[in-house]
C-alpha cells in the first residue's frame, strides 16, 4: 500500500532557473515537478530574500531551500575555494543525517562539498573534514556552536543560513544555541526558517534576529496532508498493549512507525512486541548515537517490522514505504501530532495514522482536536474500548463479519463482543472498513509467525 500518487499541479524545475547540473540529478531521480512549496520558494530563495516559511509535512521543504541556495552560488561562477557558505541547522541528529544525504548529489553536481556535524559524531573527524574544505555544513546546534566557537567554521563567510524544524528547537531546549548562532551570522547572509508548524516564538525570534523577512505560508497551520487516512480508536488503558498487536497483525502491517511519550515506555511496549516476535527497533533519547543510527537504519531497510520511538523521530525523517504510523498516545507537545502523523502520506501519496487513546487522556485529545480544528473519526471497539466510548455507539453496524475457516476461527478467539445486545466474535476486519482499499498484503512468512504467536 502506500503506493498511489496523488497529482500536483507542478512546474518543470527547468521553468524555476534551475540549472543544467541540478536539473540532471533530479531528473535522475524521477522529480519531474516541482511541488507547491518548491514552486513558491524556489523564485524567492533565488530572488535573495530572508523568509520563515510553513509548508505541510512531505511537502518537499527540503529541496525547496536546498536547490535555490545551490544554484545561487553555483551560478556566482566557478567555486576555487571549499570553505562553509550553506548552514543548515536540524533540531536532531537523524534528520541533520537526512538532510545530508538529500544535499550530497545535489552538491557534488556543482562540485560543492557537503559535511555532516552531529552531536554524537566523531568531532576530530568532523574538524578535519571542515579543515580540508567544505560549502555546505548539515548540522545540529550544539555542535555546530561548538566548532563555531573552535573557529574550525568561520561563520561570517555563510552565505545561506537555514534552520530546518524551527518551532522544535524550542521544545528541545536548544533555543540559546540558536539565538548565540544568529548573533554571530552575517547579517548580509540570507537566512531561512522552515516547519511545517510555525509557532509564535518561532516567529518572534525570526524578527528579532531577520530584517527584513518574508513570510510564506503555504498551508494552515496544523494542517494535516489530505491523503493521509486518520482512525481514533478509544481504549482502555490495560488493553492498549493488546489492542496494538491485534493492529498490527490483523492489518498485515509491515512497516509501523510507532510513537510513545516516553522513554521508559518505548522500551516497555518494545519489550511487549518482542514476545509477540516482532522485529522492533527502537529510538529514543536516551540510546546512544550508534544505537539511534542502527534502529533507524534497520527500520528503513525493513530489517524491522515495527519502530518504537519518542518524539525525536516525529520531525522531518522520511521513511519510504511506511504502512501506518500509530500513535500509542498523544503527546506531550501537540504540534508534535501533526509532525508524527506526517511521517506517513508524504509527496503526495497515501498514507495512514491510528491513534490509541485511553479515557485518561481525554483532556489532552481535546486539546488536540483544538490544535487540528476537527475531530478525528473514531473506531470503537467494544472488546477494548471503554464505556463512554461505546455509549457513543458503534462503528461496526455497517460491517459484515466474513466467513472463516475453522483454524482462523481459533486463531482470532477472543471474548465475545457485544452489538445492539447480540453476542459475536470480534473479526479482523473490524472497524476497518475505511482500510479496506489498503488491500493487506499476505506474506507467508508472516501467516505462519502469526501462527506461531498463538492465542492472547
Ligand atoms: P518536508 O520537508 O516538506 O516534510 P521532504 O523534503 O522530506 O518534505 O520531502 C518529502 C518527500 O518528497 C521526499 O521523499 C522527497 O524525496 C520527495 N520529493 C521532494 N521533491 C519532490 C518532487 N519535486 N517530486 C517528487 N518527490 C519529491
Ligand atoms: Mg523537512
Amino acid at each position: 500500500m502506500a503506493t498511489k500518487k496523488t497529482e500536483h499541479s507542478g512546474i518543470p524545475f527547468s521553468a524555476l532557473k534551475i540549472s543544467e547540473p541540478l536539473l540532471k540529478v533530479l531528473d535522475e531521480k524521477a522529480y519531474s515537478l516541482a511541488t507547491p512549496v518548491q514552486k513558491r520558494l524556489i523564485p524567492v530563495l533565488l530572488d535573495g530574500r530572508n523568509v520563515i516559511v510553513s509548508a505541510q509535512t512531505g511537502s518537499g521543504k527540503t529541496l525547496a531551500f536546498l536547490l535555490p541556495v545551490l544554484e545561487k552560488i553555483y551560478a556566482a561562477g566557478e567555486v576555487k575555494h571549499h570553505y562553509p557558505k550553506v548552514f543548515v541547522l536540524s533540531p536532531t541528529k537523524e534528520l541533520a543525517q537526512q538532510i545530508y544525504e538529500v544535499a550530497k548529489p545535489f552538491a557534488a553536481a556543482v562540485d560543492l562539498r557537503a559535511v555532516l556535524l552531529q552531536g554524537g559524531g566523531r568531532r576530530t573527524a568532523e574538524t578535519a573534514r571542515l579543515k580540508s574544505g567544505a560549502d555546505i555544513v548539515v548540522a545540529t546546534p550544539q555542535r555546530a556552536l561548538e566548532h563555531i566557537e573552535a573557529r574550525h567554521i568561520d561563520i561570517r563567510s555563510i552565505q545561506h543560513f537555514i534552520v530546518d524544524e524551527a518551532d522544535m528547537m524550542f521544545d528541545m531546549g536548544f533555543v540559546g544555541y540558536l539565538e548565540k548562532i544568529f548573533e554571530k551570522m552575517s547579517p548580509r547572509s540570507q537566512k531561512i526558517i522552515v516547519s511545517a508548524t510555525i509557532t509564535p516564538r518561532v516567529v518572534k525570534l525570526a524578527k528579532t534576529y531577520i530584517k527584513p523577512l518574508t513570510r510564506i505560508e503555504l498551508d494552515p497551520p496544523g494542517k494535516i496532508a489530505d491523503t493521509i487516512t486518520q482512525m481514533l480508536y478509544p481504549v482502555v488503558r490495560s488493553k492498549k498493549e493488546a489492542l496494538l498487536a491485534w493492529l498490527i497483525s490483523s492489518n498485515h502491517f509491515e512497516k509501523v512507525l510507532l510513537f510513545v511519550r516516553k522513554k521508559e515506555l518505548a522500551d516497555g511496549v518494545a519489550a511487549y512486541l518482542r514476545e509477540w516476535n516482532y522485529k522492533v527497533g527502537i529510538l529514543h533519547g536516551e540510546r546512544s548515537h550508534q544505537e539511534r543510527k542502527k534502529s533507524l537504519n534497520a527500520f528503513r531497510r525493513g530489517e524491522y517490522q515495527i519502530l518504537v520511538a519518542t518524539d525525536i523521530a516525529a520531525r522531518g525523517l522520511d521513511i519510504s514505504d511506511l504502512d501506518v504510523v500509530i500513535n500509542y498516545d498523544i503527546p506531550h507537545v501537540k504540534h508534535d501530532f501533526i509532525h508524527r502523523v506526517g511521517r506517513t502520506g508524504r509527496a503526495g501519496k497515501e498514507g495512514m495514522a491510528i491513534t490509541l487513546v485511553s479515557p485518561d487522556e481525554t483532556e489532552q485529545l481535546n486539546d488536540l482536536q483544538k490544535v487540528l480544528g476537527g475531530k478525528i473519526k473514531e473506531v470503537i471497539l467494544p472488546e477494548y474500548a471503554p464505556k463512554e466510548a461505546k455509549a457513543r455507539g458503534y462503528f461496526l453496524s455497517a460491517l459484515r463479519p466474513k466467513r472463516k475457516t475453522a483454524s482462523q476461527r481459533k486463531r482470532t478467539e477472543t471474548p465475545g463482543i457485544t452489538q445492539k445486545g447480540k453476542k459475536r466474535k470480534t473479526t479482523k476486519r473490524d472497524g476497518f472498513k475505511a482500510f479496506d482499499a489498503a488491500k493487506p498484503k499476505t506474506d507467508k512468512r508472516k501467516d505462519s509467525r502469526r501462527g506461531s504467536r498463538g492465542k492472547k
